[in-house]
């Protein structure tokens, strides 16, 4: 584990208001995806992470009655302990909705998930990130680890996905097809633009100028479409990038 000291706590007033928790769990069991080092956020000490997501969940106010939790990773990554302390805030804070992060390899991880919170009256968003719909660019150049067949296979499990644009081989076309599928199939798309970090996969400016002359003003008023030009615009993170 790198030393990393990020905002982890925010309130998102615009688009979908909610508050948002970065929480660490044990980290992404994948860890192989060429552009992300967000991986490097984790702890093997579930005694540590808990005392690190406590400090965060006790500065959760519920104010828009909506959380969205992320962490390196999967739900299934974060220790129980804080799995338990979430239920106890959105119960105290009247929380009626959570959005959670979930890669493919545990989505049959997911109903359960939805069942317990909603004994509690809370429903669950689970969020992916397929970063492209593109399966052969996805998996052969992003290493991304998805082999779900289709939109409609991977619609089965999430209600919302994270699209990852302004990287080399992507067009215009490209990003824009992905987005549409994207809204054609699932509730949300959360768009990050691709920013350096020590991967091998690099931004490509030109891809990025096209994203932002092109796609940006076509969609940044869609309330659907949440786009990060940098990985801090939700204003937690700011070491790791927020990729899954
Ligand atoms: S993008 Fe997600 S699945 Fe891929 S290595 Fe990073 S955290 Fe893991």
């Amino acid at each position: 584990m790198e030393d990393f000291n990020p905002n982890r706590y925010a309130v998102i007033n615009e688009k979908n208001p909610r508050e948002i928790v970065m929480l660490r769990g044990l980290g992404c069991s994948w860890r192989r995806c060429r552009f992300c080092d967000y991986h490097l956020d984790f702890s093997p000490d579930s005694s540590a992470n808990f005392a690190l997501n406590r400090e965060q969940l006790e500065k959760v106010t519920g104010i828009h009655h909506k959380l969205e939790v992320i962490n390196s990773g999967s739900f299934v990554d974060l220790d129980e302990e804080t799995l338990a302390l979430i239920e106890t805030v959105c119960k105290d804070c009247h929380i009626t909705q959570v959005h959670f992060e979930c890669h493919w390899r545990h989505r049959e991880a997911i109903p359960p998930f939805r069942k317990r919170f909603a004994a509690h009256g809370i429903e669950l968003k689970v969020k992916t990130g397929v970063e492209t719909f593109d399966a052969l660019f996805r998996e052969s150049y992003l290493d991304k680890g998805i082999d779900a067949r289709s939109p409609e296979e991977l619609a089965e499990y999430f209600d919302e996905i994270c699209l990852l644009q302004g990287i080399p081989g992507q067009t215009a076309e490209s990003m824009d097809r992905d987005i549409q599928t994207g809204l054609a199939y699932f509730e949300r798309v959360c768009i990050n633009i691709m920013q350096e970090n020590k991967k091998p996969i690099k931004p490509d400016p030109r891809v990025i100028a096209s994203f932002t002359k092109e796609l940006y003003p076509k969609y940044i008023e869609n309330s659907r479409v949440d786009i990060l030009m940098e990985n801090t615009a939700f204003g937690v993170g700011g070491v790791v990038e927020h990729a899954e």
